[in-house]
């Protein structure tokens, strides 16, 4: 039977290929009776399932390599001891008795409980045993339901897969970009979450939102995926299969064309240059920044060099990631911006504990400066690689004076040390601030006399001017970049920075939507950084504009407060 889901488009794009159902253990439990008979059944096989998990990790002590940090040990040895301990091994077993429940789901509940405890714990040590307990319970969930590797199709067959998932998450995503899947699709999620944004910089369609595709596609059936509209058909006929096997291959001949401006200046019919920046999360990123014609790095978001691992990255391996980027990029600007974790960007190996509203919460520069020590390897990190190129350090989620200025007094702590020590870097280090928080952007005066740039991150300043969580599918569709508030404070921002003479750039998901670049010049903004797959056509808007044309009709769309007249001023706008 053929059918279509609606989501939002958020990676444009045709892809056609069969589906893969990409399953998180936890989302599959399933509950069900086990009559008083079968019980005994049931418990043993849940006993089972400890025994497999107890080899599982000897075999896995066995495998460490000879020189492995001894943290490595003691890391299996502690999950051993969590697998014996009554909490996991003999309390839902109790469950299953008492409430005559199937093993799954005794121990889902079981887990579910620990984890909560465990995260209101006031001791940071105890508290991070949580992620201990959730991967043992993991583990022993796949046991169970028989499937203990991860659900991924080999290489030769994700190239003609689009994987459907629940959800995905950050971390997911950074794997995937080893797996070039043709597209991806999810229930849940918002255009700007940071699981979005990486899928829109793997360059393949994908959407969000969709709320049932996961329980509504099955393994292997054909799916169309139309990036532009957020539509999945499923199971389409053979003339709707043909219409969008030649939409596909016009979209392929459009980027094509698009690819030959990549060494064409961008710069408008009057003649300003403008500078299109890239946006990256890895080092490897690097190749798109340059096949695209990038003019340096805007934004390196470094968080997702701490991500899929227990441990920290060290100031050594961080220097050697950022020092790898400023020389590749040979006297281009490399814009890397201070950890931003928390919210939709968890990191195992940080202690945050869960809270009710992460966004809100211990983020980004609140978490930096909660923890001085992780900070300040990564400033140092960040200062010597900037011997090795025209590195600048960018600082998140900036909405308090004191932030900054206990920031800029670790940096000078750091050129101390590291002047002491003997190590190079650039004593004038150009620092700036990301302007994301509609406090600061209201109150610029706090920041701009002790920073040399500003970076206007959309993404947050969206979500947070207008309580929209970018991650929540259920108000995804009230994510509005052309709401009135958002769009005079990206204009305000403009104006104040320019009038301080302080360069500005947009590096939100705005910066890289081509609807949105006339409304961005004619704000005043020269300064765009997005993910490299949207420049070309980026750029392709602006050889075509010219800037005296914009005043007026800029003008006109900061004062409407209508937004069917507001839309369609931007439509205008752009023809
Ligand atoms: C933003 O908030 O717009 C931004 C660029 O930062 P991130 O998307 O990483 O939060
Ligand atoms: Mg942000």
């Amino acid at each position: 039977m053929s059918f279509a889901l609606h989501g939002i488009a958020v990676a444009q794009g045709i892809a056609i290929g069969r589906a893969h159902l990409f399953s998180q253990t936890t989302l599959e439990v399933t509950h069900y009776v086990v009559t008083p008979e079968n019980r005994p059944a049931e418990l043993q096989r849940f006993d089972q399932a400890i025994l497999e998990v107890s080899l599982e990790l000897k075999e896995l002590e066995h495998q460490i390599p000879p020189g492995a940090p001894a943290e490595m040990a003691a890391f299996l040895e502690l999950h051993r001891l969590i697998l014996k301990d009554d909490m996991l091994a003999r309390v839902p077993k109790q469950r299953i008795q008492q409430q005559g429940c199937n093993a799954e789901w005794a121990l889902k509940q079981q887990l579910d409980l620990l984890i909560t405890q465990f995260e209101q714990m006031e001791d940071p040590y105890l508290r991070q045993r949580r992620d201990d307990i959730w991967q043992v319970g993991e583990r022993l969930l796949k046991a169970l339901m028989g499937q203990p590797a991860p659900s991924l199709p080999p290489h030769s067959e994700a190239a003609n897969s689009i994987l459907v998932a629940h959800d995905l998450s950050p971390a997911d995503m950074v794997l995937f970009k080893q797996h070039p899947f043709q597209s991806f699709i999810t229930d849940l999620g918002g255009a700007t979450s940071h699981t979005a944004i990486l899928a829109r910089s793997l360059g393949i369609p994908s959407i969000m939102a969709l709320h049932h595709a996961w329980e509504m596609i099955r393994e292997g059936e054909i799916l169309i995926v139309d990036g532009m509209a957020g539509v999945v058909i499923v199971n389409p006929d053979t003339q709707i299969l043909t219409e969008y096997r030649l939409r596909q291959e016009q979209w392929h001949l459009e980027r094509q064309k698009l690819k030959r401006l990549r060494s064409t200046p961008a710069t408008t019919l009057d003649g300003t240059p403008i500078e299109l920046l890239a946006n990256i999360e890895m080092p490897d990123d690097i190749d798109a920044v340059k096949k695209n014609g990038a003019r340096g790095i805007g934004l390196f978001r470094t968080e997702f060099l701490f991500m899929n691992r227990h441990d920290l990255p060290s100031e050594e391996e961080q220097f050697h990631a950022y020092r790898r980027v400023a020389e590749s990029l040979r006297g281009l600007p490399v814009t890397i911006r201070t950890l931003d974790i928390g919210a939709d960007k968890p990191v195992e190996a940080s202690n945050i504990a869960s809270t009710l509203n992460p966004a809100l919460g211990l983020r980004a520069i609140r978490y930096c400066l909660s923890e001085p020590h992780i900070f300040m390897s990564q400033i140092r990190a960040i200062l010597r690689a900037s011997h090795f190129g025209e590195v600048q350090l960018l600082i998140p989620m900036l909405s308090n004076r004191h932030e900054l200025t206990q920031a800029l007094a670790l940096i000078e702590q750091a050129k101390h040390e590291l002047t002491h020590e003997g190590l190079p870097f650039n004593p004038a280090l150009p620092i700036g601030g990301m302007i994301e928080v509609p406090a600061a952007a209201l109150a610029l005066p706090l920041f701009l006399d002790l920073l040399d740039f500003l970076s206007i991150g959309t993404n947050d300043l969206i979500q947070y001017t207008l309580a929209i969580d970018r991650t929540d599918d259920t108000v995804a569709h009230l994510f509005d970049p052309l709401h009135p508030a958002v769009l005079s404070l990206i204009a305000h921002t403009i104006k104040t920075a320019h009038k301080a003479g302080k360069p500005v750039a947009v590096c939100g998901e705005m910066a890289g939507n081509p609807v949105l670049t006339r409304l961005l010049l004619g704000f005043g903004l020269r300064e765009f950084s997005m993910h490299p797959a949207h420049l070309p056509e980026v750029k392709q808007v602006i050889l075509r504009t010219g800037l005296s044309d914009l005043a007026s009709p800029v003008k006109r769309i900061l004062s409407t407060y209508d937004p069917d007249k507001l839309e369609e001023a931007v439509i205008r706008l752009n023809n």
